[in-house]
Formats: structure tokens, sequence, C-alpha cells
């Protein structure tokens, strides 16, 4: 049965490339019916943080990829955080370092350059000198006082698989070094600890990406000897997502802002949303069509079907996208997303009393299907929840909009519904539409544009006369006049 496995080092914030290979391996589990690992590789001290660990589980809750074994869920092959692994690795290191796959290795990394620059060679790292000591050469470095650390040995000739997305692969293995194992003092070596854990967790699908690549010659031998020894039953099976390319075609880094996944989630991005815009990275459910949820990908994911070239990150497209997800939803669904944002802007309170619960029952149809994302939301909305005391005009649309002309169109307004019997949507629009276009002759643009910043604040806003209702006679005739005064 298919196990696969998520593993990302906690040394930052979540980023776009750790949701899609998030996603990609989540998917092919559930696809299949298999087990999806939640690993951590928090084997370099030095850099993994707490907060860190902390936002890879609150991104993959946030996405809502669970996970069937890791970090809280526990599983058969746990612990799942490799700083807590320590005893395994140095027990599989101890098998290692006693059979003809390693060697002891004496070399300081200066001695290593020094031949290398001595030979000219243009290969780097390390250059097989221990290989084939003798007990004499042997016991000289002791006598020195040295201590060894365990060197994987690489089989000569080449390294070939069939990589699940870009077919057959090859090294030759002159250009791949023979590589650590551990420290001198016996430290297990991340070289060591990634193939271990994904040996020991029996996993039989390794979907990474491309960055990757290159330790692939190095891990499938790696793995070969553990199967060798016993430590695994098989080596999985490797394939290589395509990079992830930002702004000029240059990778998309960890510098660049919209790498990072929390980044979407606090401009109100539907996770599902996103999930749909990281599919596309590198696959397609049909050609004519992107939006899709995620039970469709799991039963359409084929991962034959992902495209190895680089894939470029877009976001407009992904805002696009997110909208259409959007669209998917319920009034009610939206509102229930958009309330956290409300809360955190302060346009209504925690919890939320009941006449803006009212309010917001109403408004929310009228905005509902005009956001792309969720904060879009609180923009158009808070015209409505402000306390008259605070509101404002934008001052941009207000130079825009209210000068000389604006105004005067304004004071007709004002004058035009000011005496209503019955504030309505349909009472205001009747009102509104005879005195400035029928009598005035105003294109509707500049009849209504002035009276939306009046009324709104903004130029951008919920449909007005529906706005002006909702707001109530007293509220917009107070900001009508203020707007003239
Ligand atoms: N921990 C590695 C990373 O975050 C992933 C290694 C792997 O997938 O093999 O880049």
């Amino acid at each position: 049965t298919v196990r696969v496995r998520f593993c990302p080092s906690p040394t930052g914030s979540p980023h776009v490339g750790f949701a899609r290979a998030a996603l990609y391996n989540w998917v092919f589990a559930r696809h299949h019916g298999g087990t999806f690992v939640f690993r951590i590789e928090d084997t370099d001290k030095a850099r993994s943080t707490e907060e860190s660990y902390q936002g890879m589980l609150g991104a993959m809750r946030w996405l809502g990829l669970d996970w069937d074994e890791g970090p809280e869920v526990g599983g058969p092959y746990g612990p799942y955080r490799q700083s807590e692994r320590e005893d395994l690795y140095r027990e599989v290191l101890a098998k290692l370092a006693g059979s003809s796959y390693t060697y002891d290795c004496f070399c300081t990394t200066e001695e290593v350059d020094a031949r290398r620059k001595a030979a000219g060679s243009k290969v780097q790292g390390y250059d097989g000198f221990c290989r084939d000591l003798d007990a004499e050469q042997r016991a000289a470095f002791e006598a020195e006082g040295r201590a060894p650390i365990v060197r994987f040995r690489m089989p000569d000739g080449s390294v070939t698989w069939q990589d699940l997305v870009r077919g057959e692969v090859s090294f030759e293995t002159e250009f791949v070094p023979d590589f650590a194992l551990c420290r001198a003092n016996g430290d297990p070596l991340y070289t060591l600890v990634n193939p271990v854990d994904d040996a020991l967790m029996r996993i039989t699908h390794v979907l990474r990406g491309e960055d990757l690549l290159s330790s692939t010659p190095r891990q499938i031998p790696l793995h070969r000897a553990l199967v060798e020894l016993g430590v695994s039953e098989a080596v999985p099976e490797f394939g290589h997502l395509p990079l992830i390319m930002g702004e000029g075609n240059k990778k998309l880094s960890k510098r660049d802002p919209q790498a990072h996944l929390f980044m979407y989630r606090d401009q109100g991005f539907l996770p599902e949303g996103l999930l749909n815009y990281l599919a596309l990275l590198g696959w397609a459910i049909a050609a004519d069509r992107d939006v899709f949820t995620l039970e469709e990908m799991v039963e359409a994911f084929d991962i034959a079907d992902v495209n190895p070239n680089p894939a470029r990150f877009d976001l407009k497209k992904a805002s696009a996208i997110n909208g259409d997800h959007l669209r998917m939803l319920s009034v009610e669904e939206v509102t229930h997303r958009v309330l956290p944002f409300l809360k955190q802007a302060g346009v209504v309170g925690d919890p939320v009393g009941d006449a803006d619960a009212q309010l917001l029952e109403q408004a929310m149809p009228l905005v509902a299907e005009r956001i792309g994302k969720l904060t879009e939301a609180v923009d158009l909305l808070a015209f409505l929840f402000v306390d008259e005391a605070d509101f404002s005009v934008d001052e941009a649309d207000a130079a825009k909009l209210l000068d000389e002309q604006g105004r005067e169109v304004v004071r007709a307004a004002l004058d035009a519904v000011e005496g209503l019997p019955t504030w309505s949507t349909a009472a205001i629009q009747e009102a509104l539409q005879a005195s400035l276009v029928e009598e005035r002759g105003l294109k509707p643009r500049v009849a209504f544009g002035p009276v939306r910043v009046a009324v709104t604040g903004r130029r951008i806003s919920p449909p007005l006369f529906e706005s002006m209702e909702l707001l109530g006679r007293d509220r917009t005739l107070s900001r009508l006049r203020a707007a003239v005064a």
C-alpha cells in the first residue's frame, strides 16, 4: 500500500513550495487509499525553531491537509520529529558502519581541498582518500588522535531511476562523491537521517521538489544498502515536482512576499482556493478547466500527468481562482468566513452584537458575489458599521468626485430623497433616477459616483441604493449633508 511523506524543515515560515509538496503528497495518498505521513525534519538544531514548527502545523491545519501519522497524531513508526529519533539513527549508523557500504574516514576538509587543488580537479567534495586504508594507515591516523567519521561508499558506474515525473534520470557516480553520514562525534547528519527515516517509515513514494533532485543519486544507493542490511524492505520510488518560478522567470525565492503561505491566509484567500491554484503549479485536471475542488483532484490525480517543466507562479491567476471558489459558497458560508476578518478589523465586535448581526445578514448578499478575497468584504462593509462620528470619506476619492460639480449633484440627491415617505431601495432608486438622470440629464456614472462617495466613503461599494436603504434614512441624510457642508 502507498505510504508517502511530507517532511518540511522547520526553519522559516511555510511557503508556496511547501504547500504544493504537501498537497501533491496528500492527494496522491488519498487517491490510492494510502497513508500520508507528516514528519518534521529538525535535525539542524541551530536553524530549527519552535515557532516555525508551530507554523508548519498551523499551515497544514489551515489548508485542511490532515495527516495519518505525525506530530500530535502519533503512529506506528514514530516519533515523527527527527530531533526525537536520534537513538534510531545511531542504531542504523552502527549497522552501516560495520558493513562494506561505508568506510571510516579520517580526512579534514582542508586536506581534501588541498588534494583536489593539487590534482587540478573540478569535482567538488570528497576524493575517496580513505576508501581502502590498510591497518597501518589507520593506526597512524588514530595515533594522531583523529576520530573517524562514517562515509558512504558510492557504487561505481551510474545511478539510474524511473522518476515518476521526469522519466528516466541517470547520474554518473564519478561526479557524486562519497558522503559523510555523521560527524566525528557520532552525531548523525541529514544525509543519513532523511533516507533512514523514509526507510524506517516504510515510505513507498518520495514526491518532492526538483531542488532535491541532486540528493537522489546519493539516497538511492543508501536505500539499497539499507535493504541489503535488512533495515527496510524496498527502495522507494522517486518523483520530483517542477520548480516554481516567480517574477521575471526566477525561481520563487523565500524572500518574495508572495512565497509565504500565511500572506494568503491573512489576505483572505480561502484555503480551497489557494489549494486549487497550487494544484495548477504542475498539474491540470483538464485542458479546458482550471477550477475544481480538492475531492475532484483526489479523484483525478495521476502523478504521471505532472508536468516536469517549471511552473510559473501568477498572483493574479491565484486571486481569480480564489474568487471562483468564493462564488461557489453560500452567502451564509461566506459570512462565516468573513467574520473573523471583520472582528479583527474592529468592524464588528466580538461577540457580534444583535444589531450588527442583523445588519450583516442583510448586507452580505450585496457583497458575497463581488469579492475575490475575504478581506475585500471588510473594505466594502465597514461604512455600514462605523460609528457616525468616526465616518470619513476617502480623501483621494473625495478629491476626484466631490469637487464643485460633485457636490452640486449630492445637493440635488439630498433634495430628492429627504422627503421620501418610505425609505426603500426602490423608492430611493426611483427618486434619484428621476432627479439626477431624467431631470438633469446626467449620465449615471456622473450622477451616482459623488453620491456613492458621500454615503459609503469610497468609490467602490456595494450597490448604492441597497446600501442607502441598509444604512437607514438618518445616517444617509447626515452623510449627504456633511458632504455638501
Ligand atoms: N526537509 C526537506 C525540505 O524541507 C525535504 C526533504 C525531502 O523531501 O526529502 O526541503
